[in-house]
């Protein structure tokens, strides 16, 4: 059922139409008719629903382009048709339908059938500007979005960089002057100034381990620094994986054994080579080993093994320490996370040490993951793929 409102002064002119659409075997109609424009208006502000306006452009209260006015101001969603009587008004009728008209009726031309058709066009018609003019809309609003977003993307990309900046240049200045004590305290404590009292050169020692630890953080700030900026460029060679773990091994024992804790090597007796970054390599193997370390409680074990599948070589640290609860695992992986356990106050650290070493891991194109119980121990699990 199409709802019109139908504004004509003319009684004959008003019947023929009526009794055209009662005609018209396409459609029902209901018919409400006015003979003011006043009083269209009215019944259009007062948000009466019709699927179409039919006007007649002379009324006794608007003529011509007036009556278009006041009919657009009154609704702009319901489309709308004028009647025009003479030659003079089909003028008028061309302008009505640039001010958004969707059609115009020769009063002296129109049958039934062709009424019922000029309506059921109209409506379709103006449906789709109106979808056209919704797509239009969020067009705008979206390319007006994407500029925004576009805007603030560089501003982020600007502020990201601007941190990665002042964390490389941070730590840079921050490494000299710790280097610098490093290498004084380290020669007082050898006894390049003199003997030592027992009570002074123990103090020095606590001071060289702290500082030890400070550098530990300003190098794993550079390297996540360098790492973020993409300025990490692997330099990788054959390299025997088998004797770089026994190195690293030997090199780490003293640590282990201040603890009481065993640090085991099952050494394969045949040599596995990587093609791998070897200074990067090292340090990922170290810094997981010295996490075995960290998180390890006195007199536990740890254990380093290598072995080669036919795609794979596979690096593994497995130690009896504290574990990691399973919502945690994905957090260790993460920039600056450190996950509360029972040691990690006593242990310290910057949070960025596993961050890294998967990182590059990734940049070899390998795997680095963890399989952990809590109170049982953990598995770090560096797997890396063959030539
Ligand atoms: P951190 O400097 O805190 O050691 P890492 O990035 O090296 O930072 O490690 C992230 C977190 O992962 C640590 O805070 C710790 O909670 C956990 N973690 C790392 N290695 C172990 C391990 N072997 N056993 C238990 N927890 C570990």
């Amino acid at each position: 059922m199409k709802r019109i409102l139908l504004i004509e002064d003319n009684p004959g002119d008003a019947l023929l139409i009526e009794e055209s659409l009662k005609r018209s075997s396409d459609d029902a109609y209901t018919i409400k008719h006015v003979v003011r424009v006043a009083d269209a208006v009215n019944l259009l502000k007062a948000k009466h629903r019709f699927d179409i306006v039919i006007s007649d452009l002379s009324l006794p209260d608007a003529q011509g382009i007036e009556t278009v006015k006041a009919i657009n101001k009154a609704t702009k969603k319901t489309p709308v048709i004028y009647m025009t009587g003479t030659n003079h008004d089909s003028e008028l009728a061309l302008a009505a339908i640039q001010q958004g008209a969707q059609d115009y009726v020769a009063k002296s031309k129109y049958t039934a059938e062709s009424l019922s058709r000029i309506i059921k066009f109209a409506i379709e018609r103006k449906k789709y500007q109106e979808q056209v003019a919704q797509a239009r809309a969020k067009t705008k609003k979206l390319r007006t979005l994407t500029q925004m977003l576009k805007v603030r993307t560089e501003e982020l990309i600007m502020l990201n960089q601007a941190k990665d900046d002042f964390i490389s240049l941070a730590s840079h200045q921050l490494r000299t002057p710790a280097s610098g004590v490093k290498q004084y305290v380290g020669m007082v404590l050898e006894g390049y100034a003199g003997e030592l009292d027992p009570e002074t050169k123990e103090l020095l020692q606590l001071a060289y381990e702290s500082n030890e630890r400070q550098l530990a953080i300003v190098n794993d700030l550079l390297h996540v620094a360098q790492l973020d900026a993409g300025k990490v460029r692997l330099n990788k060679e054959n390299v025997n994986i088998t004797e770089m773990l026994h190195n690293i091994v030997n090199e780490q024992l003293g640590k282990f054994h201040s603890r009481e804790q065993a640090l085991t090597y099952d050494m394969v007796s045949k040599d596995i080579e990587a093609y791998v970054d070897p200074q990067r390599m090292r340090m990922v193997i170290e810094n997981i080993i010295d996490n075995a370390n960290k998180y390890t409680d006195d007199g536990k074990k740890v254990t380093v093994a290598v072995h080669e599948t036919k795609q794979q070589i596979i690096v593994a640290v497995e130690d009896q320490g504290v574990g990691i609860a399973p919502a945690d695992i994905p957090h260790i992986f993460q920039k600056f996370n450190r996950v509360s356990n029972t040691r990690s106050v006593l242990a310290g650290g910057s949070g960025l040490g596993m961050y890294w070493a998967k990182q590059i891991i990734d940049l070899h194109n390998g795997n680095l993951k963890v399989e952990s119980e809590v109170g049982v121990g953990s598995k770090f699990i560096i797997s890396l793929p063959k030539n």
